[in-house]
């Protein structure tokens, strides 16, 4: 259990999972930089937190609800929960979450997902099998089905996150070709600051050597 002053924000896991650099250089360095990519998906979660929230017969939808886990440490907001009619008294959560591109061949979207419903989960003492991702190209529904190897890579990232917000090293830069759509590029610079400049430092140690 993780006291409250320790909790990391829940869209920290995305950060981490997508590159530790990134997650560094925006947490520990307060560097953000917004490009075409992160602002098309801030303008997508605004509007998915700001609508209203609805209820129909079997559906009860809640947008931007808060969310916290002492057993992960987290905290962070939800863009939508559905709450789905079990019977007449009990309704399940079902988390959604709003994202302006395509399905990733990563895990980062699933993550930060499943890190969600263990939230609810620990918050409503409830089991949640499934949630979905939206995904605005194509516009369609993704639905994650919150398997244990998701919950253990989900966990086992926490566990990452707090061990490197309690270190505060940024990671060195290595340049990879998630690189090219980082928002982070010009300020990380990973071709100059990478593998290549210690190579750099090689041949100064050697040259000072001589
Ligand atoms: S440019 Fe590459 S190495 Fe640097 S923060 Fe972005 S993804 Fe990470």
């Amino acid at each position: 259990m993780y006291p409250e002053s320790d909790f990391q924000q829940l869209s920290a896991l995305q950060h981490l999972a997508y590159c530790p650099r990134q997650w560094a250089l925006i947490h520990l360095e307060g560097c953000w930089r917004e490009n075409v990519l992160t602002a098309e998906g801030r303008v997508m979660h605004d509007r998915a937190h700001d609508g209203e929230d609805e209820s129909r017969r079997d559906v009860r939808i809640v947008r931007g609800l808060r969310l916290h886990s002492f057993r992960l440490g987290l905290s962070g907001m939800a863009d939508v929960v559905e709450f789905h009619r079990r019977d007449q008294q009990t309704w399940k959560p079902y988390p959604v979450e709003y994202k302006h591109g395509k399905p990733k061949p990563d895990i980062c979207d699933e993550v930060q997902l499943c890190a969600q419903a263990l939230c609810l989960e620990e918050m409503l003492e409830t089991t949640i099998e499934r949630g979905a991702i939206y995904y605005g190209k194509p516009r369609r529904r993704q639905e994650i089905e919150f398997t244990e190897t998701l919950r253990q890579e989900t966990e086992k990232l926490c566990e990452k996150l707090h061990y490197m917000a309690q270190a505060g090293i940024t990671p060195e830069a290595v340049y990879k070709k998630e690189c090219e759509s980082c928002s982070l590029f010009d300020q990380c610079l990973p071709k100059v600051t990478g593998k290549k400049s210690h190579q750099v430092e090689k041949y100064l140690e050697l040259m000072t050597e001589e």
